[in-house]
């Protein structure tokens, strides 16, 4: 298999993880009622909120809304039946599970030239 091959392999669209939208009962909605204008007092936003949740509450795709908010780390809107700040307190109840993998270090050998620094050509036998 060539290495074009292999990456055009790579970029086929993954519908399978955004399918679940298709279903979404909030598909042809506003997003008015899940996401809070600039100047929403705490008594809007509350209100607003609840009747988000509602709609969630009855959405065939709920669980999967509320992973991808809480896999991506969604700041802000109704997600999945649950707010911003619902999201945060799941996230501070799941700190270790939230953490992004360490990265693997780079081992670079000694024997590699130090940067900025050529390479020591291996003379030829020619
Ligand atoms: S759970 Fe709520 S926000 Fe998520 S797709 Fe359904 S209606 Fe929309």
């Amino acid at each position: 298999m060539s290495s074009l091959t292999l990456l055009i392999k790579q970029l086929q669209p993954r519908t399978d993880l955004w399918d679940w939208q298709r279903e979404a009962l909030c598909r042809n909605l506003d997003t008015d009622v899940f996401f809070s204008c600039e100047d929403e007092d705490r008594g809007a936003r509350i209100r607003r909120e609840r009747v988000a949740k509602q709609l969630c509450d009855a959405c065939p795709v709920r669980r999967d809304c509320r992973d991808h908010a809480l896999s991506v780390g969604e700041r802000y809107g109704v997600w999945g039946g649950t707010s911003e700040a619902d999201r945060r307190c799941i996230d501070a109840a799941q700190p270790v599970a939230r953490q992004p993998k360490p990265k693997r270090l780079l081992k670079i050998s000694p024997r590699h030239p130090a940067p900025g620094r050529t390479p020591r050509t291996v003379p030829s036998c020619a």
